[in-house]
């Protein structure tokens, strides 16, 4: 089976991501790959394996589906952390298999204890409190009775980590309410320490927070979307570009490029209409490369009359709407072209850029976004 189109993932240029990450947060602090959302669109054990040759053992999930996808591709000894969801139903299986998870709620923390109590292995939890973001996370008000669960039970139990996430990081806008969540996270781990408990790891920063606000490095940073490449916001990057070396490169590389290819050619007359409705009408004669990616394979709809892709090193414009499986491109400028030439939608090709970026301003798509949305079954090859 050939696909319509194909996600390369550079080994390479993750490199590069996580030596400028370690250069930021030091040389003790773990590194957390975050592979949520399908490794941010880049495929799960395509990251794994990458990421375990750039010595990254410990995963970030979001489920514990994603957890055995790690588990499944990752090597013995590499650590998996479940960050959000689970299935009480699948809690023995992820305690006997070493996993360790948040826990942000008593009916979870009770389980697990009764668990571990039962077959005699401790889970290892990772508590994970409120300080602000208000998603998830034991209250302020709950200290007591949880420092009490965890005093009394904690034979049983290994307790891994304290940790927090911040409400928007990425930017300073929300300066004030991040040092309120840093002062809050402080707070409780006085607490925890007077009643005598001691966390193997204090962990909060995602990647805007171990790039911004260095405080918030402690012993382990949980890294996504820097790890991919990207900065999480435009501001993070204007934020650092003083400590950059000189010349300002951008020290992030994106390991993402996505490839198809032209399916057919067509000329359009003056006046005609391209695709469904009338969003475009030729004001010349042009001609049309057919591309088969559309929304249905992560092409944003919002970029209709929007999208760029690289034909033979050429900017051409997506012309009308996108559809479900195809896009047409004005390559009117281009010459000697033919059925199965290569079509670069988010990539380089002949010194010329399509980055994320660019995608993601053009259809206010965050790049978290769009590339998560970039569907599971596009074959993803690793490039060294
Ligand atoms: C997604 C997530 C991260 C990683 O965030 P990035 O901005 O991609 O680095 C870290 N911690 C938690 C709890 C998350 O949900």
């Amino acid at each position: 089976m050939i696909a319509t189109s194909t996600l390369e993932i550079s080994s390479k240029a993750y490199r590069q991501n996580i030596r400028y990450i370690r250069s930021e947060i030091g040389p003790k602090p773990i590194i957390s790959a975050v592979v949520k959302g399908n490794a941010y669109g880049h495929g799960i054990s395509q990251m794994v394996e990458i990421a375990e040759k750039a010595g990254i053992r410990h995963f970030s999930t979001f489920s514990s589906d994603e957890a055995w996808e790690v588990w499944n591709k990752s090597k013995k000894g590499s650590e998996i952390m479940i960050l959000g969801m689970l299935h009480l139903e699948e809690l023995e299986e992820i305690i006997r298999k070493g996993i360790s998870f948040y826990v942000f709620d008593f009916e979870r923390l009770e389980k697990a204890i009764s668990i571990s109590k039962q077959i005699g292995i401790p889970a290892k939890l990772h508590i994970e409190i409120e300080t602000g973001f208000h998603r998830t996370g034991f209250d302020w008000s709950q200290r007591t009775k949880l420092a009490d669960l965890l005093l009394k039970n904690s034979a049983g139990i290994s307790i891994e980590g304290l940790c927090t996430h911040y409400a928007g990081a990425e930017s300073v806008s929300n300066f004030v309410r991040v040092n309120n969540q840093i002062a809050r996270y402080h707070e409780f781990k006085d607490f925890f320490h007077e009643k005598g408990i001691t966390f193997k790891l204090y962990h909060t920063a995602c990647s805007a927070a171990a790039l911004i606000f260095p405080e918030t490095i402690m012993d382990l940073v949980r890294i996504g979307i820097a790890g991919y490449g990207f900065w999480p916001t435009k501001e993070t990057f204007f934020a650092k570009l003083n400590s950059l070396p000189k010349g300002n490169k951008n020290p992030l590389k994106r390991l993402i490029t996505w490839k198809s290819s032209i399916m057919s050619l067509k000329a359009v007359k003056t006046g005609e209409f391209v695709g469904y409705g009338n969003s475009y009408m030729a004001l010349e004669n042009i001609r049309l490369a057919i591309v088969p990616v559309g929304y249905g394979h992560g092409y944003s709809r919002l970029l209709s009359n929007q999208g760029m892709v690289l034909i033979k090193g050429q900017y051409c414009q997506v012309v009308g709407t996108v559809t479900m499986n195809t896009i047409a491109v004005n390559v009117s400028k281009v010459r000697d072209l033919k059925i199965g030439d290569e079509v670069i939608l988010i990539g380089k090709q002949g010194g010329k850029e399509i980055t994320v970026a660019s995608f993601s301003e053009s259809t206010q798509q965050v790049n978290y976004e769009m590339l998560t949305r970039l569907p599971k079954d596009i074959p993803r090859k690793i490039i060294p």
